[in-house]
């Protein structure tokens, strides 16, 4: 697998530091804005990382607040693996990415930049990515700003919803 350098993740991982979870949150629309929630399912989200390695990050998590995976029931992680399929399904009507890289990261080791709650990265993949990325400097190189993604993303989710 390809890896993409982002510099700016560390931000990331030292603004996160004893700050409320950013999975765990209200259910109120003007929430979810804020906090680039754009989907949520019974027992899972889709979310926007605020800090993405390419246009287009985004991640899937449980409702529930837990860094282990065992600690998810059948129906909590079936219903993951649905939202995942939809997130996948909405990147390529919105992005057409030529491919994607999926994973999860459990535990600090295995770089999880948040440890106490699971969440899956979505990140679409185009020839060339790479090439554009910075090595050496702080600029965050992302074609779309974080609002502009959130809302093409959120109006294309409700199209997807209404058409069952
Ligand atoms: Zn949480």
């Amino acid at each position: 697998m390809d890896h993409l350098w982002a510099p700016w993740r560390i931000k990331y991982i030292l603004s996160n530091k004893g700050e409320d979870c950013i999975f765990c949150v209200k259910s109120s629309p003007k929430e979810n804005r804020k906090r680039l929630i754009l989907y949520r399912s019974e027992y899972s989200l889709i979310m926007l990382n605020r800090f993405p390695y390419n246009s287009g990050h985004l991640m899937v998590a449980p409702l529930k607040h837990t860094g282990n995976l065992e600690k998810l029931t059948a129906e909590e992680l079936g219903d993951l693996s649905v939202l995942l399929r939809k997130t996948v399904s909405l990147l390529r009507k919105a992005m057409d990415p030529q491919g994607f890289n999926i994973g999860m990261n459990i535990g600090q080791v295995a770089g999880a930049g948040v440890t106490d709650h699971l969440h899956f990265h979505v990140v679409p993949r185009w020839i060339g990515d790479t090439n554009f990325m910075p090595v050496a400097s702080e600029t965050i190189v992302v074609p779309e700003s974080l609002e502009k993604t959130f809302e093409k993303l959120s109006s294309l989710l409700e199209k997807m919803d209404r058409r069952g």
